[in-house]
């Protein structure tokens, strides 16, 4: 891989850009260098439980500005794509999720009323912090009256103050469980993410590049695809794992400044550091 081939760029957020509430190295360095360069990129996550104005909301805490809910993908909005591609505007969706999933779903125009005399077309399962026995009957119902089966992503865990929780692909094994049926995932690694945001790029995948932290999802997901690969060691994967596993990424860096210097180069990074240093 080389970046002079790089026209643009799919970058996930928790683990590459931040931790928490706390910015990672190169954050700033990232956008600065996109800006200049006039790089089209698109902020890919899995969460479909936050908006993108809630996600460029968090970039600007953390001193990122110029970021507008265009630039960010969250499985919410894939899902969103693909549901338009496939479905007129009024289709009946059952939806299990919150905000993210809900707000993308309405803004596309399908029709999220729960009527019980009415079968639902799709069913549609994000994460659900105040998931109940009834929402899961609801949906087991319309999937074996027949509806279309689809879930965001199917992370089964993921980090929380508290510790390891639920993630959607749970609440997907339990409807799983419940109507026999296997649902179509959008979220990363399957490919109607990484569609979404080329289509949204305009380019092809051999000229876009991934950055990410996973290389289960992020990596695994764009190579399927042929899109470009880095991988930083800020989030879930480590050096360490190099050893065990098949697969590996184009590139791979300790973390995103050190991606970014490559990219841009010493001159350039070492200009960046010391303008925002003032
Ligand atoms: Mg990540």
């Amino acid at each position: 891989m080389k970046f002079s081939t790089i026209k643009a760029l799919i970058c996930d957020m928790d683990g590459v850009l931040w931790r928490g509430e706390q910015a990672l190295p190169g954050l700033l360095a990232l956008f600065a260098w996109l800006t200049e360069r006039q790089i089209p990129y698109i902020l890919a996550t899995n969460n479909s439980g936050t908006t993108p104005e809630e996600y460029v909301a968090k970039l600007a805490r953390l001193g990122v500005d110029g970021v507008t809910p265009d630039h960010i993908v969250t499985s919410a909005i894939a899902t969103a794509d693909y549901m338009r591609a496939r479905y007129p505007a009024g289709t009946r969706v059952y939806l299990i999720g919150m905000n993210g999933i809900r707000e993308a779903l309405i803004d596309s125009g399908f029709d999220l009323d729960d009527d019980p005399t009415e079968r639902a077309q799709v069913v549609v399962c994000g994460i659900d912090f105040d998931l109940t026995y009834q929402k899961l009957k609801r949906a087991t119902i319309h999937l074996r009256y027949g509806a279309d089966f689809i879930g965001t992503n199917a992370d089964r865990t993921f980090p929380h103050a508290d510790g390891i929780i639920p993630g959607a692909g749970s609440l997907l094994a339990a409807l799983q469980t419940a109507s026999d049926r296997a649902p179509t995932i959008i979220g990363k690694p399957y490919p109607a993410m990484f569609e979404a945001a080329l289509a949204r790029l305009g380019t092809t995948a051999t000229q876009t590049l991934m950055i990410g932290d996973r290389l289960d999802t992020d990596i695994q997901g764009a190579q399927a695809l042929g899109i470009a690969t880095a991988l930083v060691f800020t989030g879930v994967t480590q050096p360490s794992d190099m050893i065990s596993s098949q697969a590996w990424a184009d590139v791979a860096y300790e973390d995103l400044a050190s991606l970014v210097r490559a990219w841009a180069g010493d001159e350039w990074y070492r200009a960046q550091i010391k303008a925002q240093r003032g």
